[in-house]
C-alpha cells in the first residue's frame, strides 16, 4: 500500500521512518516545508508540494498533526485528491467528536477513516513499540494492518469512529494524574537530600514505579525537560477529557488540577517543555517553605 505521512513533529518524523523501513513509506508533506525536505532526501521519498498532491499519489494518509482544528483542516484539503478506496489513518490526539466529523467528511467520497492515537512517548514512535487505540470500520482497521504494524506493538479496534480516541482520553487523564504524582514524589525525595539517580533505579522496579517514574524522574533530577510531550499539548488532551466528561454533567478532579498547573506552566513560558516540567511547581513548594523558613527569623518569629 503507498502511503503518505502527513506532520513530521516529535512523533510524525519517528513513525515515517517506520514506514520506510517497512517499505510502505511513498512520499512526505509537512507544514514547515524543510522538515519534509530533509526527511525525503533522508530517505529517499517524495516530498509533494501540498497535502493534496501528496493525497493523489499515495493509496494510504497517514497523519499525526496537533489538535483538533488542524485534523480537520488537513482532511478537507486532502478529501478532494484522495482516490477512491482509499484509507486515512489520523494518528493525532483529538477529540472523539472531531474524528466522527473527519470520518463523515471522507466517507461520500469513499475513503475510510480511522482514528488511531497512539501512546508510547517519542521512545515509542521510533522504535515502532507505540500502543495504537482505533476506531472506525473492522474492514478498514483490517486493510491497515500492514501500516499500524510497522508504528506499534499493542493494536487494538475499539469499536466505531471516535472510541480510539476515547480510549486515548481515557489514557491522557492516568497520564495526568500519574506525572503529577511522580514530580510530587520526587521534590519530597530531593528534599530529604536523598540520591536521586539510585532511587530511580531502585522505585522504578517497585510496586509504586511507572513509565513516566523511569523515563521521565532522571529529566526532573537533571533539571532540563526536552519535548517530548509538551506541556501544550497535554493540557489539549485535557480539554477534550474535560469536554467529554462534562456531557456526563462530571468534572474530573485529577483534570482539573492538571490544567490548573498546566496553563501556569504556559503562563511561565515552558508550554513546549515536556509535561515532566511539572517538577517546577513542585519542587517551588518546597523552595518557598525554605525560604519562609530562612525568613521568619528577621520577622520577629
Ligand atoms: P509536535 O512535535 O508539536 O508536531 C506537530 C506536527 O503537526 C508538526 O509537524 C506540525 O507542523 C504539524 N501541524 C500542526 N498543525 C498543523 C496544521 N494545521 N496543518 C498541517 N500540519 C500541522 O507534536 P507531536 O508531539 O509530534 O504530537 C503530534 C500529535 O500526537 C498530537 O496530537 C499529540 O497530542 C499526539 N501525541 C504526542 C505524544 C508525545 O509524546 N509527543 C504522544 C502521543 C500522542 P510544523 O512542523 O509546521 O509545526
Amino acid at each position: 500500500m503507498r502511503t503518505g505521512f502527513i506532520g513530521l513533529g516529535a512523533m510524525g518524523a519517528h513513525m515515517a521512518r517506520n514506514l520506510h523501513k517497512a517499505g510502505l513509506l511513498a512520499a512526505v508533506w509537512n507544514r514547515t516545508a524543510a522538515k519534509a525536505k530533509a526527511l525525503a532526501r533522508e530517505l529517499g521519498c517524495r516530498a509533494p508540494d501540498s497535502p493534496a498532491d501528496l493525497a493523489r499519489e499515495v493509496d494510504a494518509v497517514v497523519m499525526c498533526v496537533s489538535a483538533d482544528g488542524d485534523v480537520l483542516e488537513v482532511v478537507e484539503k486532502i478529501a478532494p485528491a484522495l482516490k477512491n478506496g482509499a484509507l486515512v489513518i489520523d494518528c493525532s490526539t483529538v477529540s472523539a467528536e472531531t474524528a466522527r466529523r473527519a470520518a463523515q467528511m471522507l466517507a461520500p467520497r469513499g475513503v475510510q477513516f480511522l482514528d488511531s492515537p497512539v501512546s508510547g512517548g517519542v521512545e515509542g514512535a521510533r522504535d515502532g513499540t507505540l500502543a495504537i487505540m482505533v476506531g472506525g470500520e473492522e474492514e478498514a482497521f483490517e486493510r491497515a494492518q500492514p501500516i499500524l504494524k510497522a508504528l506499534g506493538r499493542t493494536i487494538t479496534h475499539f469499536g466505531p469512529s471516535g472510541s480510539g480516541q476515547a480510549a486515548k482520553a481515557t489514557n491522557q487523564i492516568m497520564c495526568a494524574g500519574i506525572i503529577e504524582t511522580v514530580a510530587e514524589a520526587m521534590a519530597f525525595a530531593r528534599a530529604q537530600g536523598l540520591p536521586l539517580d539510585k532511587l530511580v533505579d531502585t522505585l522504578g522496579k517497585g510496586a509504586g514505579s511507572s513509565w513516566y517514574f523511569v523515563h521521565r524522574a532522571p529529566y526532573m533530577i537533571r533539571g532540563s525537560y526536552p519535548a517530548g510531550f509538551r506541556v501544550r499539548l497535554h493540557a489539549k488532551d485535557l480539554g477534550i477529557c474535560r469536554d467529554m466528561a462534562a456531557r456526563f454533567g462530571v468534572s474530573l478532579p485529577v483534570v482539573e488540577r492538571m490544567l490548573d498547573e498546566y496553563a501556569k506552566l504556559i503562563d511561565q513560558g515552558y508550554g513546549d517543555e515536556d509535561i515532566s516540567a511539572t517538577f517546577r511547581l513542585k519542587a517551588e513548594l518546597f523552595e518557598r517553605a525554605a525560604g519562609r523558613d530562612e525568613a521568619a527569623p528577621a520577622r520577629g518569629k
